[in-house]
């Protein structure tokens, strides 16, 4: 433990402030890495509930009433934001009418304000079917992006839950120093894929093609949103059939048939990568998640 965690903890102790568990904030993710992060800052004291599971494309689920009563319970929501759950959100928190959670409040977090956004167009055009029209929201494939969410949401659970506030700076501190020394690890182990060539579904992988220099040269999607074309595949097929990409990569909810199409006909391998926490077996926390998606992009290279 380091002096500034220990200094903090003995005033813990000073303080009088339990140490035992009890849940005392309701965290509702609307993403799995939101949930897993909330639960590394919060620990014990937080309650964290996920709305999505690594198996589901956040872009569009069911504003179900189960959803709503979970809403209604929060003090933080929690979600990515940039307009990936444009399409159920506003309804949940409208029906919910959970004030301590409303847009503008210190409860209503989009993780994606704070971050660099990238693919920002400024076309506001939804109907020609690009569902990131505030740029790319999928901005937790970067490591970095989540340290930055991890300083603000470490701040917010303080700020709303006082009384354990100190558990927080706490825990937060303990995060960023491993996660940071984690970052370095997984720097070094992706060094051999920068300058690869990726052909991925959806522009899901925006934000770690840009941490480790992978080039993405085309989506099986035409348009952001829109399901793969037999004409658009049929395009890509010629492109790519002497070369210029490496990789075919899709998240585990998106449909296998369009890359596993592409990938007999251009003889280039695809593979499965986690999303988020929860995508694969071996991706069960925010550390994991990222040790696999790089372990199984140097399997590409590796042959593995
Ligand atoms: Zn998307």
């Amino acid at each position: 433990m380091n002096e500034f965690l220990s200094r903090v903890l003995t005033l813990a102790v000073l303080a009088g402030l339990p140490l035992a568990a009890s849940a005392d904030l309701n965290v509702f993710a609307c993403e799995p890495e939101w949930a897993a992060l909330a639960e590394e800052i919060g620990g014990d004291r937080v309650e964290v509930y996920s709305a999505t599971t690594a198996l589901q494309d956040p872009h569009y689920i069911q504003a179900r009433p189960s959803l709503i009563a979970k809403v209604r319970q929060a003090d933080i929501v929690i979600c990515s934001g940039a307009q990936l759950e444009i399409g159920w959100l506003p309804a949940l928190l409208q029906k919910a009418n959970n004030r301590n959670v409303m847009p503008g409040t210190a409860g209503y977090m989009e993780a994606s304000s704070f971050v660099v956004r990238l693919g920002v167009t400024g076309d506001p055009d939804r109907a020609q079917g690009d569902i990131h029209p505030q740029g790319n929201p999928h901005i937790q494939t970067n490591p970095h992006n989540i340290a930055v969410v991890a300083r603000e949401l470490g701040k917010r659970m303080q700020k709303i839950d006082s009384v354990n506030s100190i558990i927080y700076e706490i825990n937060l501190e303990q995060y960023l120093v491993s996660w940071s020394t984690a970052i370095k690890g997984w720097e070094e182990q992706a060094a051999d894929l920068r300058g690869m060539k990726a052909i991925t579904h959806h522009r899901s992988w925006v934000y770690l093609f840009d941490w480790l220099g992978i080039e993405e040269v085309a989506n099986l999607e035409a348009v952001p949103g829109l399901p793969p074309t037999a004409a658009h595949l049929g395009k890509l097929t010629s492109e790519f059939s002497d070369g210029g990409a490496e990789v075919i990569i899709r998240a585990p909810y998106q449909h296998a048939k369009p890359s596993e199409w592409l990938s007999e006909r251009t003889g280039i391998p695809g593979i499965v990568l986690p999303l988020t926490v929860g995508g694969t077996d071996a991706a069960t926390d925010l550390y994991a998640l990222f040790d696999d998606i790089i372990a199984r992009l140097n399997g590409v290279t590796t042959g593995g």
